[in-house]
């Protein structure tokens, strides 16, 4: 079931239902080249795609390579910005940010959020730990940030099921 902090806008949700979907699609591609099991995308107010990444934690060796942080990176870059504010971005990922991911959103200046697959689904077919993230969406709106959650989630689900039964790699640390 769609989650939102604001009342469902049926026009963004489409579009949303339209650009994760696509990006669940491509993730396959991603993970087949041992990135993933995430993907994100940055656009404009003018549905200008401004970056994409995957997770690349394990190539790229670095735990703080989610998605989100490797997409929002790449928007700062090709903008050349710590602040995006001023161009009224959205950011689409796979499944839903992370601790560390939310706070990476909180401090780019994104405005509007919209995610997959839930924490707890990806907790529940991974193994991955989302992190504690008590009413994220309430102080996303105390923030003036938008959030739309649990969209696609079916396609969602299928490619973290065929991530984990195809052997790849559910980091964790030792603790
Ligand atoms: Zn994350």
């Amino acid at each position: 079931m769609i989650i939102s902090n604001e009342k469902i806008d049926t026009r963004k949700l489409q579009k949303a239902e339209k650009i994760i979907t696509a990006l669940q699609h491509e993730l396959k591609t991603h993970i087949k080249e041992g990135s993933g099991p995430f993907l994100a995308a940055i656009y404009d107010e003018n549905d200008n795609l401004i970056a994409k990444a995957a997770n690349s934690v394990v190539s790229q060796k670095c735990s703080h390579n989610h998605a989100e942080m490797n997409t929002i990176k790449a928007a700062e870059q090709a903008l050349n910005t710590y602040d995006l504010s001023s161009y009224n971005l959205r950011i689409y990922v796979t499944a839903e940010p992370c601790i560390m991911c939310l706070g990476g959103i909180m401090w780019s200046g994104i405005k509007e959020v919209y995610y997959g697959v839930s924490s707890k689904k990806v907790e529940e077919i991974t193994g991955f730990d989302e992190g504690f993230k008590p009413d994220w969406l309430e102080e996303f709106a105390r923030r003036g940030i938008t959030v739309y959650g649990q969209i696609a989630e079916h396609e969602g689900e299928e490619v973290l099921k065929e991530y984990v039964t195809s052997g790849k790699t559910i980091y964790k640390l030792e603790r």
